[in-house]
C-alpha cells in the first residue's frame, strides 16, 4: 500500500504573502518613492538655508584665512564633504564660502590636505566654532 504524502501548502507570492498587519494598516504606508522625495526635499531646504547664512557670513569675501580675494562668485565648501552621518551633520559651523581659486585648490587639496585642515581650524576659532577636522570626528 502507496503512502501518500502529507499536502504541504505552496508559499504564495505577491499581496497575499505579506503580513495580514502591513495589509490592514490604515492609512496606507507612504510609498518609498515618496518618502526618499520628501527626504530629498528636505536636504535641499536645510542646505539652502546654509547657503544663505554662510553667503551672509562671507559678506562678499572668501573665507579662506590666508585670501582676502573679494568677489560675489563664492562657493560654498563642505568641509565635512560626503554623504550619510556626514551629510546629517552639514551646518553653517562646517561649511564655508571660498573663492573660486581657493575652491579648485581645496578640491584638489593643493598643496595638501594638512594645510587645508589648518586653514579651517583658523576659521573655525575666528567665528568660535568647534574645530572639526575629518580625523577628530573619525568618521
Ligand atoms: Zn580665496
Amino acid at each position: 500500500m502507496k503512502r501518500e504524502e502529507p499536502r504541504v501548502p505552496k508559499k504564495r507570492s505577491g499581496p497575499s504573502s505579506q503580513p495580514m498587519a502591513k495589509l490592514l494598516a490604515f492609512p496606507k504606508p507612504t510609498p518609498r518613492a515618496e518618502e526618499k522625495e520628501d527626504a530629498r526635499r528636505e536636504r535641499m531646504d536645510k542646505l539652502r538655508e546654509i547657503r544663505i547664512a554662510v553667503m551672509k557670513r562671507a559678506q562678499g569675501q572668501c573665507e579662506a584665512p590666508d585670501c582676502h580675494n573679494r568677489t560675489l562668485d563664492l562657493s560654498l565648501d563642505h568641509f565635512m564633504g560626503g554623504s550619510g552621518r556626514r551629510r546629517q551633520m552639514e551646518s553653517v559651523e562646517n561649511c564655508w564660502a571660498l573663492c573660486a581659486k581657493c575652491d579648485a585648490a581645496r578640491t584638489a587639496n593643493y598643496p595638501n590636505a594638512a594645510t587645508w585642515n589648518s586653514l579651517f581650524r583658523v576659521h573655525c576659532k575666528r567665528h568660535g566654532y568647534p574645530v572639526l577636522s575629518h580625523k577628530e570626528l573619525d568618521l
